[in-house]
């Protein structure tokens, strides 16, 4: 079995077809005629043009208009004028058009993958598929045909480019491998909108994939089975047919609002841990982002990310989600997350030791190149970015943070943005009414409530038994905290993995949660779990459910009333 990253879901099963990369080669000739050899770049050019032009057309109708923009922009490329005088100036030097092409194209190359932003990288991809093209025209080498694969086909590529996406009859392709491409790349990109079951960055799998031969992709796991057994094949057969089918139920429910079955509206928001995360988020449907966890800007460095960088991030996945509301975590170092450079001792107890905002209200300094950048980006970003404060467990700590936001708000002369309080404390549950009055929402962090709720460690598998969300004190917490919302009337929110668990669902519409952050795969099953459930329905399953008296109990009802 190999694997790679699971960058398109859904299985695909079928033979091979490997397109190994053609080695183009040619021999520097000296350069007879300047003006005929510069025509003959610019006839390439034009060629390249026209083809260019044809396959956006075609994966107009094949793919989307979005996509289509992708292989445009190689036109826009080529005709730079900057770069066809760069050619031109090395022709005139006695190189041949080809070796022109090449040099000035990978120098353009090398630029894009130095950057460090990944999507500037992916520009690279970009070029070197242009330079491929380009080439194959000034040499008259023909395109391997991918227009008239088979059905079943699994194709095996280097990466998949833009060029390649628009010649494929997309029926015929089961699934696709590559050696090479993140969960950014354009072979991710183009998978998905393709719907065909993709994983990347398989290591050798040119080499070890041979053609015509049998395989399974599972582009829900990233795993590539070669020469599978009988069982195997079955089991994956049924797995495919499973998952399709609920797609096909889950399609019903893509850029829909979520709405009870009695017609209230809900939202479902996604929890995010970095920039790349927040592309899934808007590509599954995500109507927000309900928690933002900053901790991976502090995390595998050796000193703070300054102000800019932290502004550049927040501001980045504001402009990712387009409009939509962000709900952004202030720092929540310490306890499960440890960044080194930040000099916190080790603790007998770390959970309940020096963490979140404790840490950030003694390191105001640091606090304050958060806050500001939080401040700066929410007002450049329409006043779309809520700033949450991790672990609270006092008033006089959401106070402070509302003090210190004020003074920057006051010396930038900007908006001061909302500012809520995860609930994950016991404190903050029992103070949630006090709480309220200085809040502008409430996201009920159902990881560390459990934990602490229960006094159980959310780790240790000793005390699993008891780190339970559906015992009966952890449910009054819940029912509780939206409570003390709801009568605040600021709007109250859930982005622990409790969110996402279906049997919740009716007891957390019946308490008056209004927001669930979830995974962005989860989006669309979160969105149909809520509309299967009417008020009245909801009301009378959290009335028994919270007259039991144990989880056990609690637990078997739940699954026995699922929908
Ligand atoms: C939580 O505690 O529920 C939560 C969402 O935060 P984290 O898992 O990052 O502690
Ligand atoms: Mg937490």
């Amino acid at each position: 079995m190999l694997k790679g990253i699971a960058a398109s879901e859904g299985i695909g099963i079928g033979k091979i077809f490997a397109v190994t990369q053609q080695k183009i080669t040619y021999e520097q000739k000296p350069v007879i005629g300047v003006h005929k050899e510069i025509e003959r770049l610019h006839d390439a050019i034009d060629t390249f043009v026209e083809k260019t032009e044809a396959l956006a057309e075609k994966m107009e109708q094949s793919v989307n208009e979005k996509d289509a923009k992708i292989i445009r922009g190689h036109i826009t490329m080529l005709s730079d004028p900057f770069m066809i005088s760069q050619m031109e100036d090395m022709i005139k030097n006695d190189t041949c058009a080809e070796a022109a092409a090449e040099s000035v194209l990978n120098m353009f190359r090398d630029v894009f993958a130095a950057a460090e932003d990944e999507l500037t990288q992916q520009r690279a991809t970009d070029v070197e598929d242009i330079k491929t093209r380009l080439l194959k025209i000034l040499l008259g080498i023909e395109d391997t045909d991918l227009k008239d694969l088979p059905p079943n086909t699994v194709l095996v590529v280097e990466d998949l480019t833009p060029s390649m996406t628009a010649e494929l009859n997309k029926d015929n392709i089961a699934a696709i491998v590559t050696e090479s491409g993140g969960m950014t790349s354009h072979s991710a990109i183009l998978s998905r909108a393709l719907e065909i079951p993709a994983v990347l960055s398989v290591t050798g799998a040119l080499g070890t994939l041979k053609q015509d031969t049998f395989v399974i992709v599972d582009g829900i796991d990233g795993t590539v089975i070669t020469d599978p057994t009988l069982a195997e094949k079955e089991e994956y057969e049924k797995k495919r047919a499973a998952y399709l089918a609920d797609k096909e139920l889950l399609k019903a429910f893509t850029g829909k609002p979520t709405l009870t079955a009695d017609g209230k509206k809900k939202e479902v928001f996604c929890n995010v841990g970095n920039p790349k995360d927040a592309i899934q988020a808007r590509d599954r449907d995500g109507e927000g982002v309900g928690l933002f966890r900053t901790e991976f800007l502090f995390m595998d460095r050796d000193m703070m990310p300054d102000e800019s960088e932290q502004y550049e991030a927040y501001k980045k996945v504001a402009d990712t989600l387009e409009g939509k509301t962000i709900i952004i975590r202030t720092l929540d170092v310490g306890g499960d997350k440890e960044i080194p450079y930040m000099g916190l001792a080790k603790e007998e107890n770390p959970f309940l030791g020096y963490r979140a905002i404790r840490y950030c209200l003694n390191n105001e300094d640091k606090f304050k190149v958060q806050l500001r950048a939080l401040i700066r980006a929410n007002a450049d970003s329409g006043g779309n970015i809520w700033v949450m404060i991790p672990m609270v467990t006092s008033v006089g700590e959401i106070k402070k943070v509302r003090e210190l936001a004020e003074e920057i708000a006051a010396e930038t002369g900007l908006g001061l943005p909302k500012i809520g309080t995860m609930i994950e404390t016991p404190a903050a549950f029992i103070m949630a009414d006090t709480l309220a009055k200085y809040c502008d929402f409430f996201s009920i962090g159902t990881n560390d409530l459990t934990q602490y709720i229960m006094a159980a460690d959310r780790g240790n598998s000793d005390v699993a038994y008891l780190y339970n969300t559906y015992d009966p004190a952890v449910l009054r917490a819940l029912k509780g905290i939206i409570g003390a919302a709801v009568d605040a009337g600021i709007p109250v929110g859930m982005c622990g993995e409790a969110a996402a668990d279906p049997m919740l669902i009716p007891l957390l519409l019946s308490f008056g949660l209004e927001e669930f952050s979830v995974s962005p795969t989860s989006v669309l099953r979160t969105r149909r779990e809520i509309s299967v459930w009417s008020t009245e329905e909801a009301d009378a399953v959290a009335e028994k459910a919270l007259s039991f008296e144990t989880a056990e109990e609690v637990e078997e009802y739940l699954k026995s009333i699922r929908k």
